[in-house]
């Protein structure tokens, strides 16, 4: 199709298209400045962290780890367990409404600092790229020589894979860990092909988000930028262009007139631009606050002679000639909230015993009857080890001094984080049944810092004299009961 037939977009369109539908390439000039060094500083910190990560253990677990297959979550000491479903809400109401505080108070700082997409993005392989590519950076391209065979386009992108494949063995080892990564890595995939299609998939994706996608990860696919507009309020902090101060622009800096605002219209602030976009056209949801504008803006005003900080760090309100109100309904309900939440998330974790216990009736009937005449109930124990190390849990019974206990594995061994079930079986006479029912207390011990006693109530027929059909209608009664 000829360019001439392809229809116009009316209005703007994303960043990364053009016109007429095509990939707008950007490839952003780096501008050195405060706001760099020290994002630079932040960014090479979190790398490191997020490599080291995996490798640092603490009791002897992972300090991060969302162990999959045992449905577990580690968090610097911490273990949830499947079974901890208040602790994960509490978690995650925490999460999310931190998120809430942090962009009411600092607007989209974490997009610019601290994502990983922005993070890995222009701390590595941007600058990799402009290594690699030299002479081919430093505007916003329409790309058009994908066809060519060009040697530094694919040392770059052989770059980017090896790359890729560490990133997402770093990512994999949150889940796994590093140990049962480095089976992975060592046998044959032969050996092992699920797994290894896990790592296939995850080292394509990431090479294809930072070889192809890039920018768009943030335009387009994320949800944090289209939350901002409920998220940020006219005092939030921001990146912005002061327009009251730039406005007129005039291009030059020579005759300029009277009335000319301080932007010369040179171009830097979008030249450096990582998603694409002119600041000037005011607060928009591609911009991720990333403060290259600023450097780039204030390298200019130096050299002109004018004061720097035509873009920065401000707020909109400040921007319209108020002052900024750090007291504001959303900057003291949401930490409000947020204290009373982490309060409730401390509280939990500091007096959850170190082991969940359930009592279960057998799953076949709730109690059986013996061929001496002897009424038995098996009571199964699922126990959850919290605690940090392996544990044997002595099972004891009171309250049946008229009948007989039988425990064929005690103590019972549970590994740590591991959930395990066994069985009791208590055989008393029909006569202990006077009501159809019979308490106990099973105690579960591990010796140590646990220990706990657990009422039970058995079931039996009703009376010394119960006939079978008694027996088989208080089964039935007891089996509603149970459902
Ligand atoms: S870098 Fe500053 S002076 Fe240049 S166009 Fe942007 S706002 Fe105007
Ligand atoms: S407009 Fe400025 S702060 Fe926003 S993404 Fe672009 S360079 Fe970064």
């Amino acid at each position: 199709m000829s360019n001439a037939a392809v229809p116009k977009a009316q209005g703007r369109v994303l960043p990364t298209m053009n016109e007429d539908g095509s990939r707008r390439w950007i490839r952003p000039k780096p501008s050195d400045g405060a706001w760099l060094t020290r994002r630079r500083v932040v960014a090479y910190l979190l790398m490191v962290a997020y490599l080291a990560i995996p490798h640092v253990y603490i009791n002897g677990k992972p300090s991060i780890w969302l162990n999959a297959v045992r449905r577990e979550f580690t968090f610097f000491g911490f273990t949830f367990l499947a079974t901890d479903t208040l602790l994960f809400m509490l978690l995650l109401g925490m999460l999310v409404l931190l998120v809430f505080t942090f962009t009411a108070l600092f607007g989209r700082v974490w997009c610019g600092w601290g994502c990983p997409q922005t993070v890995w993005m222009e701390f590595l392989f941007r600058p990799i790229e402009r290594w690699v590519e030299r002479g081919r950076m430093g505007s916003i391209q329409i790309d058009r020589s994908g066809s060519h065979v060009n040697p530094r386009r694919i040392a770059k992108y052989a770059i980017y894979a090896v790359l890729s494949l560490i990133l997402a063995h770093t990512f994999l080892a949150y889940f796994v860990g590093v140990e049962q990564l480095k089976v992975w890595v060592t046998r044959s995939p032969v050996e092992h092909p699920s797994s290894f299609a896990i790592m296939a998939v995850t080292s394509l994706l990431v090479f294809l988000d930072f070889a192809y996608f890039r920018e768009q990860t943030c335009t387009i696919a994320c949800p944090y930028g289209r939350w901002q507009s409920v998220l940020l309020d006219e005092s939030s902090l921001v990146v912005a262009y002061d327009y009251g101060r730039g406005e007129p622009r005039m291009r030059g800096t020579k005759s300029r007139a009277a009335s000319a605002g301080d932007c010369i219209d040179c171009g830097a602030c979008v030249a450096t631009c990582p998603t694409g976009i002119d600041i000037r056209d005011g607060l928009q949801m591609e911009c991720i606050h990333c403060t290259q504008c600023s450097d780039a803006c204030d390298a200019i005003m130096t050299s002109i002679g004018k004061p720097t900080g035509l873009i920065r760090y401000t707020s909109r309100e400040v921007l319209a000639g108020g002052t900024t109100h750090l007291l504001r309904p959303r900057t003291v309900i949401y930490p409000v909230a947020l204290a009373l939440v982490f309060g409730v998330l401390v509280w939990q974790l500091d007096t959850r015993p170190m082991a969940d216990v359930t009592l279960l009736r057998s799953l076949d009937r709730p109690f059986s009857e013996e061929s001496d005449g002897r009424i038995s109930n098996q009571v199964r124990i699922k126990i959850a080890n919290r605690s940090n190390g392996d544990r044997q849990y002595q099972l004891t019974v009171s309250g049946v001094d008229d009948g007989q206990v039988v425990i064929p594995v005690n103590p019972f061994p549970v590994a740590e984080g591991a959930n395990a079930t066994t069985s009791i079986f208590v055989l008393l006479p029909r006569q202990g049944f006077r009501e159809g029912d019979r308490m106990i207390t099973v105690r579960v011990s591990d010796g140590g810092d646990f220990t706990a006693d657990y009422p039970y109530r058995l079931l039996g027929p009703r009376g010394a004299r119960a006939t079978d059909s008694a027996s088989r209608r208080d089964e039935s009664d007891d089996r509603k009961e149970n459902k």
